[in-house]
């Protein structure tokens, strides 16, 4: 029995991507990267723009048509809109909540598929269908890179999006499971370590004071660090600047393997438009947050999420996001145009920005942050660092990785025994886009 999954969308997604993998190996399936080979077919959707869903209505024709002359299962799972759920319900075998994984083996035993092995259920004692979901051992794609969840869902309701429509509210979970998973991937040699949630600075709000924060959290995962010998670079995607504390960024500065690069999504330079998405914050209020990051990290790098052609935004307003760009000197933005998305508030509004205007404001966004990332990239030349060396580059006979800072350098090396290993790098010349270095080192030990 073969299976093929598609995983669309976030790091959130790429992460249940991994235990869906568990459960359907555990099932006594093997994975193909061929769609034609595959028994059980599925897709992990992502609602965040409408191209994404298209993808998948496309997908599901093709599978239907494919179900006429063979034994097919087909499933969906991942970030679903009600509206869109509707309509899946007709066209895959089977939908369900991420949150609802453990019950995958089930609801395929209804196609004739039994779990020979069985998945050990019985080591799954969490109290709700997410603990249980978490407590599913994630079948890891990298042998050097990894996710940890920790939290689900997202009570800030910013305007513009779906995630709360389709993951829900925020739910912490169990520290101790967290530990547990990052202190079991530093033993196996993980190199790179990201927490994942839509809100990471809110871990353990929804508790109400019987989980610990999330700089406590940090605080232990530091601790952990500083115990053991094998080095590694803990990360965590997505803070929200509205709750992004001084205690956050403190505990960051006061431990090595928490990495000096900080993911602070602005979406707009404008305060009037950060009000109409429901973001919560002011300009001057992120302002605080950058100066704090930049007096007690100086070495960290600063990474951000901007909407451009959100609805009103005017050329005034997006000029302050071009000079908010420049003013926080941001290493890389992930800048997108605004689409509305059915169930998110903004969706009842007018999508009154042109598209042509969309792709000006765009284009002009992206020239200045290569502009400024050119200008750090600039600086880096001449001083070594140290990477994580994550794959051969698409310059042959070249190697790429990133620093602490997910900064990408290249540098020339046919030795692939290196990938998944920290190496010392020199680096030597620099572009907008693109920076090269020469091997320093190759193995970098724990004094590094
Ligand atoms: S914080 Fe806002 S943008 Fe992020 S997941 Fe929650 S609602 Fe969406």
């Amino acid at each position: 029995m073969k299976y093929h999954l598609i995983t669309l969308g976030c790091q959130m997604n790429m992460s249940d991507s991994e235990r869906v993998k568990r459960v359907l190996d555990g099932m006594g399936a093997r994975f193909t990267e061929n769609e034609e080979d595959a028994n059980i077919i599925g897709i992990l959707a992502c609602s965040v723009r409408q191209k994404a869903i298209d993808k998948v209505y496309n997908k599901i024709a093709v599978w239907n048509r494919r179900k006429k002359n063979s034994n097919l299962i087909t499933f969906i799972s991942g970030c679903v809109l009600p509206a869109d759920k509707e309509k899946f319900l007709k066209l895959f075998d089977i939908v369900f909540a991420m949150r609802e994984l453990p019950k995958f083996p089930q609801m395929l035993s209804q196609y004739g598929i039994t779990t020979p092995a069985g998945l050990d259920n019985d080591n799954l004692n969490a109290k709700d269908e997410i603990g249980l979901f978490w407590q599913v051992k994630p079948k890891y794609d990298s042998s050097f890179e990894a996710f940890v969840p920790i939290q689900n869902g997202c009570d800030k309701f910013c305007t513009y999006c779906a995630v709360p429509y389709t993951r829900g509210r925020e739910v912490s979970r169990p520290s101790e499971e967290i530990i547990n998973e990052v202190k079991d991937l530093v033993t196996k040699g993980y190199k790179s370590i990201t927490l994942l949630g839509q809100n990471v600075n809110s871990y353990g709000l929804d508790k109400k004071g019987d989980e610990i924060n999330f700089a406590q959290l940090l605080e232990k995962i530091g601790e952990l660090g500083n115990a053991v010998e094998n080095k590694f670079w803990l990360y965590f995607t997505s803070p929200h600047p509205r709750d992004m504390g001084k205690d956050v960024i403190e505990v960051i500065a006061k431990y090595e393997c928490l990495a000096k690069q900080i993911h602070l999504p602005i979406q707009s330079g404008d305060d009037k438009v950060l009000i109409k998405m429901n973001r919560k914050h002011s300009v001057s209020k992120y302002r605080e947050t950058v100066s704090v990051i930049r007096e007690l990290l100086p070495t960290a790098t600063l990474f951000t999420d901007i909407i451009v052609g959100f609805t009103g935004e005017t050329e005034e307003q997006f000029q302050h996001t071009r000079k908010a760009l420049r003013e926080f000197q941001y290493n890389m933005a992930y800048i997108a145009m605004y689409s509305p998305r059915p169930g998110a508030a903004s969706h009842a509004w007018d999508d009154d920005v042109p598209a042509e205007v969309k792709k000006e404001r765009f284009a002009l966004l992206t020239e200045d942050l290569s502009d400024v990332s050119g200008g750090l990239n600039v600086e880096m030349v001449g001083k070594t660092y140290t990477l994580l060396v994550r794959q051969t580059d698409r310059k042959a006979g070249y190697l790429s990785g990133q620093t602490e800072g997910k900064i990408t350098v290249r540098f020339a090396s046919e030795n692939n025994e290196l990938i998944g290993q920290f190496v010392k790098v020199k680096i030597t010349s620099s572009s907008n886009f693109s920076i090269e270095g020469e091997l320093v080192k190759e193995e970098v030990s724990v004094e590094a």
